[in-house]
């Protein structure tokens, strides 16, 4: 009980790693894993001699391909429970494109009742307790969802269609090469949010719209407004979603009804732009560019997590807009959670190992 208290009070850093199954009938003998026991996963690196070797990482809790949906996230009930004692949480999910990890956080694109990912596990399960703490608690609970894409923050629920970039999109793709990054880099500055820190109210995006919600139901709908938000940002030149870290931020008030006592807690879940590398000599312009952001502020993450976990007196916060955003729950009293996705084919043995590599460092 005391251990509990005292790792309360100096906050945590855990590290979980998830392997993506195989698509059904791809064929499976080609997996880079060769074992996940407990905390450890061992993976087959091939050699030129045709040999190959094995290497292994630890992590606070490695998911096999047949882990579902529930029991993973049995494993992230004590964050949601710590929200709403007023601590902050952060929940990362990390890893190369198709990896899995918008399944992780928020399902398949069909998303049924047993797919749900943990964005809407983590919801139901904070009305649930809240619920059960009403003679004692009153909560209020309030989401944001923004995108980081190129270092611009922008608000995912919007309805009005305030995104001034999106009519643009068909007139700008008869324009000239040019012309529309001139065109994007213009609405980009029109619809950019403002990161502070420590704002009145607590919110580091004080802009981005801030929506009330009281039951699962409000929950999906949200879920669904900032999906197709970020589709339609999408369509401007290409699938961007895979290149821009999106955010679903949870603002939870307690007042404690006999003592008055106030609580605030925050849980940001985050799923990351793809980890993969890109090719310098293949990529050019916008592609080069948005691999440059993606590459500076996942770096930026680690450094942030990995000099936390170290204890450094200097924690480099500043180096991009993610850590920005972050920054108030990232390090003291606040819980943290990356979650590493693998996919498990040979011929991405490469990407598996610059991940498990990052998870091992911020671990
Ligand atoms: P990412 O967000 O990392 O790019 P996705 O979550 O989109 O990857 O996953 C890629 C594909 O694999 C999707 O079709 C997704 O539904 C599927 N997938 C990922 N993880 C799992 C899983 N654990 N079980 C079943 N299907 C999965
Ligand atoms: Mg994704």
């Amino acid at each position: 009980k005391l251990y509990n208290l005292v790792q309360d009070l100096k906050g945590s850093i855990r590290v979980y790693c998830r392997v993506r199954p195989f698509f059904p009938g791809q064929p499976n003998h080609l997996s880079s894993v060769e074992n996940i026991e407990d905390g450890t996963i061992t993976v087959n690196i091939p050699s030129k001699n045709g040999k190959g070797r094995k290497s292994s990482f630890n992590f606070n809790k490695v998911f096999g391909p047949s882990a579902s949906q529930a029991e993973v996230f049995l494993d992230m009930k004590p964050l949601i429970r710590s929200v709403l004692d007023g601590f902050n949480v952060c929940i990362f999910a990390y890893g190369q494109t198709g990896s899995g990890k918008t399944y992780t956080m928020t399902g398949p694109k069909e998303i049924t009742e047993k797919s749900q990912g943990v964005n809407y596990r983590a919801l139901s399960d904070l009305f649930l307790i809240a619920d059960q703490r009403r003679d004692t608690f009153h909560y209020e609970v309030s989401v944001q969802m923004i995108e980081i894409y190129n270092e611009q923050v922008r608000d995912l629920l919007v309805t009005d269609g305030t995104n001034k970039r999106y009519p643009f999109t068909t007139v700008v793709s008869a324009l000239t090469k040019r012309k529309q990054v001139l065109i994007m880099m213009l609405s980009l500055m029109i619809d950019t949010l403002e990161i502070r820190s420590s704002s009145q109210k607590g919110l580091s995006v004080p802009d981005a719209s801030l929506v009330h919600v009281s039951s699962t139901i409000d929950v999906i709908e949200i879920m669904n407004l900032g999906q197709r938000n970020r589709a339609v940002g999408a369509t401007a030149l290409n699938d961007r979603s895979s290149r821009s870290h999106s955010c679903l931020t949870v603002h939870v008030h307690g007042r404690d009804l006999t003592s008055g006592t106030i609580l605030r807690g925050c849980m940001h879940l985050v799923d990351l732009a793809g980890s993969e590398r890109v090719d310098k000599s293949e990529a050019t312009g916008d592609r080069l560019k948005e691999a440059q952001h993606i590459n500076k502020s996942l770096s930026a993450l680690g450094d942030v997590i990995a000099s936390l976990a170290q204890k450094n007196s200097h924690v480099p916060y500043r180096n991009s807009k993610l850590t920005q955003l972050l920054q108030d729950s990232l390090g003291g009293q606040a819980k943290t959670l990356m979650f590493v996705h693998i996919s498990p084919e040979s011929d991405a043995i490469g990407e598996t190992i610059s991940t498990l590599k990052f998870a091992e460092r911020v671990a």
